[in-house]
Formats: structure tokens, sequence, C-alpha cells
């Protein structure tokens, strides 16, 4: 059985003032029968870990340990925090910080070296897409970033179309179907899940955690508030 989990990215938002909404989501998530995951801005992991039970994660981490690297955070530092996620290779990271995948393929074995499962995104942006290249383009990310050792209880997978981030565009559901089954053929681990992300919503989560091959979802913008964050891992529990 692969996990089935809804992991929400907040990005760079959230204050204080918001852990009331960490608290919303953590009462739905303790009666769900699938995983809920909040990827917070490392600032808050603290404070929330000391006030849920919820599982937590980061959303980037250093490639090293510790040492003379100004404002980078680590991955056992993330963990001391009170994490046991961290977002990897998200396509901002990699388009705005400059993260080639031999990069984001060593931060996933910081992350695993520190205990910390790693959700390892890919996705291809819409140059690529409109020029038929996605799967071309997600072999390569899964052979340039995910190191040898990858299994369900370290790694979780998420594809993310770049074009459908933000933007409520989304893949078709044939398209998901298509691309998750080609990810998955590419995995060392058939235990590994595929969480899908880009534009999710309380509006398509169903018909997209409907496809066999998608495990859940990496929900952005909408995991900013318990109102559509919950109807989306309610949508995910009655897909099982
Ligand atoms: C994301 O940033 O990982 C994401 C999927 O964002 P959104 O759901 O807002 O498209």
């Amino acid at each position: 059985m692969r996990r089935r989990i809804a992991a929400g990215n907040w990005k760079m938002n959230g204050m204080v003032a918001d852990l009331a909404i960490v608290g919303e989501i953590s009462a739905a998530a303790k009666a769900a029968s699938c995983e809920v995951v909040l990827c917070l801005p490392a600032t808050l992991i603290r404070a929330a870990n000391n006030l849920v039970a919820l599982p937590l994660g980061g959303q980037d981490c250093a490639a090293q340990e510790k040492g003379a690297f100004t404002g980078d955070i680590s991955a056992p530092m993330l963990r001391d925090a009170g994490a046991g996620f961290v977002i990897l290779g998200h396509s901002e990271r990699r388009a705005l910080h400059g993260e080639s995948d031999a990069i984001v393929a060593a931060k996933v074995q910081a992350a695993w070296a520190a205990g910390l499962c790693a959700i390892l995104c890919i996705g291809e942006t819409e140059a690529q897409y409109r020029a038929g290249e996605t799967l071309d383009v997600l072999a390569a990310q899964i052979a340039g970033s995910l190191p040898e050792g990858a299994n369900a209880r370290n790694t979780v997978i998420a594809y993310e179309p770049v074009w459908a981030i933000g933007t409520g565009l989304t893949p078709t559901v044939d398209e998901i179907a298509r691309t998750h089954a080609f990810i998955r053929a590419r995995l060392p681990d058939a235990g590994l899940s595929i969480l899908y992300g880009g534009s999710v919503s309380p509006a398509n989560a169903a018909q997209i955690f409907a496809l066999a091959d998608v495990d859940g979802g990496l929900v952005g913008g909408a995991s900013l508030k318990s109102d559509s964050f919950i109807p989306i891992i309610h949508e995910l529990e009655a897909s099982a």
C-alpha cells in the first residue's frame, strides 16, 4: 500500500498569527485516513510543532550539515525544529535560485542523512510542455536529482508542471494519468508515492486523486486556508 499524502506548501507566507490555521488543519487531520503534512516557512516550524502533532516540513535545506553558509538552513536544523519532511527541487528553487539536478540530489542526500523524508519536485516548464518534451524532462530530472537509495519511507515524488503552479491551469486528467504512470515506471521502488501538484483545489481534487498513479497532492495556494485545504484532505480520503 502506497502512502496517501495531502501536503501543503505555504511558500513564503505565514506569521505567528497564522498558527490558528495550522491548528484547524491539524484538528481535521487527526481524524483523516491519509497523511497530512504542512511545509511551513522555517520560522514557524518550532512554534507549530509546540502547538500541534501534525507532521511538518521545511521547503528547502542546505546540502551541507553546518558551517559558513550564511542564511542557509541545514536538514539537521529542520529536524531539530520539529520537521519530518522537506520539499526539495521545487521549481521556484530551481528557477529563482539556480538549483541544478546535482544540487537537488545533494540536498536529498542531506535530508536523508538527517532523517527527513524528501518531497522531491519534478516538472516541465510551459515551453517544454508545448514542445512535447515533458517525459524527456521528467526522465532527466529523475535520473539527475533522485539519488540511489530512495524508498517509500525517505522519499515522496511530487510531479508539478511548472506552468500549472499558481496559475489555475492543470493538465487534463489523461495527461496526469499518463505522466504519473511514466514516472512510476522509472522509480527504483514500487512503493514510492507520487503526488500531483499545480493548482489543486477543492473543485478539481476528486478527479485528480481518483487516478490510479496519483497518491495525493502537493498544494500551494489552497493550503493557506483551512476552508480550502480541509476539503482537499477529504477528497483524498474519499478517493482511497
Ligand atoms: C506549489 O507551489 O507547490 C503548488 C503546487 O502551488 P499551487 O497549488 O498554488 O499551484
